[in-house]
Order: structure tokens, then sequence, then C-alpha cells
């Protein structure tokens, strides 16, 4: 029987990209003749008219299905949503914006069917094109986090790759809200290659990622996936408990031996200060975990669809 390979792709505002992107997937198609393809692309909430141009492509090609969502969910959900909807043995997640090289996919496909992988990453070497203190910061995130977590996450991995049946299936299993995919493609395990290529631009419109998005992404990543920032704040408690501890001492000794002139007000201030702001900080630590409790609790969905073209039986 003939295997089928899903393409998912998230797309939020991407009139411009979405025909030049369906033209590269369709020469791919053509090239790999021994698989059919079906392509979903997920629009979420897009304001532009990303939307009719999906639907046109579907009145020529019914291999394109489209789910759109009633406002924006973010790319974690809209790739969480097209995984849902796959009906592929094998699964893609693409950009729209051919940032993630279609090009690629038939050696990703080989890598699988012949040398047993289970996923086949792709991961970018150069950051060729991005601001640098975006990539410094980047860089830190991928540190710290490998440093405080069990997962391992690569660094300049991308969302491009592709996955067996099996593995998505198990991703899937993860019902977690706050998604952070990287971590989740990495706790799952099975067997991952990496393919490695240089940054390339996105062929129109513009990155939906600020610098401000992307550092709240970077602190979901790591509350979901390592605790440590609250060990570290417990840690610093204590230290600071037996610093003060200390500092008594000494002023009891002083006080005993050299009499109680008053001064030193100044040096409180500066440890009030600082006592006080490392306790709020730690607060927000906490704070940040409870909320994310919180927000679990609730237990809402991760997308909602206004139209669709899938018949979703499954969930
Ligand atoms: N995207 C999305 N929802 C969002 C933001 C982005 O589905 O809220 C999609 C976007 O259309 C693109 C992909 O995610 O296909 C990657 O976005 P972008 O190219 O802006 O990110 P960058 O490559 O700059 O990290
Ligand atoms: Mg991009």
């Amino acid at each position: 029987m003939r295997k089928l390979l899903s393409v998912i792709v998230s797309c939020y505002n991407e009139e411009e990209t979405i025909p030049i992107f369906y033209k590269e997937i369709c020469k791919v198609s053509k090239e790999m003749k021994y698989i059919d393809f079906e392509f979903i692309f997920i629009n979420d909430g897009s304001r532009d008219n990303t939307l009719n141009v999906i639907k046109d492509l579907n009145k020529k090609d019914k291999r394109v299905k489209y789910l759109s969502f009633s406002r924006n969910f973010g790319k974690e959900a809209a790739m969480y949503a097209g995984l849902v909807s796959s009906r592929g043995d094998y699964i893609t997640l693409m950009d729209a914006d051919l940032q993630d090289p279609p090009s690629l996919l038939e050696k990703m496909y080989k890598l699988i069917t012949e040398e047993g992988f289970d996923c086949v990453g792709t991961r970018r070497v150069t950051r060729r094109g991005e601001p640098q203190i975006r990539s410094f910061f980047a860089r830190m995130f991928y540190k710290l986090i490998n440093k405080m977590s069990n997962v391992e996450l690569v660094d300049g991995a991308r969302d491009y790759r592709l996955m067996t049946r099996q593995m998505v299936d198990a991703i899937l299993s993860l019902k977690e809200y706050k998604r952070f995919s990287k971590g989740l493609f990495s706790f799952v395990g099975f067997k991952t290659k990496w393919l490695e290529y240089e940054n390339i631009e996105r062929v129109a419109g513009e990155t939906k990622w600020n610098f401000w998005k992307l550092f709240i992404y970077a602190i979901d990543g790591i509350t979901a996936f390592s605790t440590a920032p609250l060990v570290i704040s417990a840690v610093v408690g204590f230290i600071f408990c037996f610093l003060s501890f200390i500092m008594i001492l000494v002023i009891i000794i002083r006080t005993l031996v050299f009499g109680d002139p008053v001064s030193g007000w100044p040096s409180l201030v500066c440890i009030i200060f600082m006592v006080s702001g490392i306790q709020l900080f730690c607060l927000g630590i906490m704070g940040q975990y409870l909320a994310n409790t919180y927000l679990e609790t609730k237990n809402r969905p991760i997308y909602i669809v206004k139209e669709s073209n899938i018949d979703d039986k499954k969930n």
C-alpha cells in the first residue's frame, strides 16, 4: 500500500509566501513519486487574505487541506492542531516562508526509511541575517535550559522535522496546554538524526517574532521543562539567611567591644533594597510556576477551529 506524507504548514499573515511555498512543495512532491502527499495549512487567525489563498489552492488541488482558527492562537497551537488532523504515516512540520527548505524532504525521508531513524530534525549552523543581540540571547537560552533541565535542546534546532506516525502519536499523548514543542520532541525520545544547513532568510513577508515575544517564549520553555529556578531561589534564600546570621554575630561582638555609635544607615538601606529585591524575584519565579499550574488546571482547549475541510473523526 502507498504511504502518505502529511506536510503541516502553520500560517499567520502569509498571503505572499503561501503561493511560493506551494510551488516549491509541489516540485518536491513530483520528485517523490513513491509516496502520496497531503498539505495541511493551519490558518492561525491571519488578518490578511491567507485563508482565501489557501482555499484557492484547495480548489485546484484536493491534496490541500486547511484548518482555520477563530483567532491567533500562536505557532505552538497551530503545529499541535496540524499534528492532530494529520493522517500520514510520516509527518513533517514546516514554515510557510521557505526558511525550511522543502528540498531537504527527500533526504529526510530516506534517512527514516533506509537508515532506521524515527525522526530527522534540522538545525541551522549559522544565524546569518539575524540581529546579533538576538543570537546572543538565543545562545544563552540554550546553554541555560540544557543545564537546568534533563531534556536536551539542540542549539539552532528548527521546528522543521520529519517524524514517523509512532513519534507523532507519542507527542499527541502529551496534552499540556502550554506547549513548548522543542522540549516535547526531545522529551518523547526516539532516534533523531540532525541535518545542518545555513540560515536562509524568508522569501517574502516579515517575521512574526519580536524580541519580547521570544523572551516570554524562552521563559515558558524553561518553566515547562525545569524546576531548577525554584531550587535556585531556595538556595539563594538559604545563603542570605546564613550571611545575615554571621552579620548579626559580627554586630553584637562589635557593639560589645567598641560600644554603639549610630552609623551605617546607608549600608542598611542598600541591604534592605537588595534583600527585598531578591525576595520579589524569588516570589516571581514561584508565581510563574503557580500560573502555569493554574492554566493547566483550567483545561482550556489549545485551539478553536472556525472552519476546516478536514473531517475530524479523531479526538
Ligand atoms: N506563525 C504562526 N502563528 C504565529 C506566528 C507565526 O502560525 O502566531 C507561523 C508563520 O506564519 C510562519 C512560522 O510560524 O510560517 C514561523 O514564523 P516566522 O517566520 O515569523 O518566525 P521566524 O522564522 O522569524 O522565527
Ligand atoms: Mg521564518
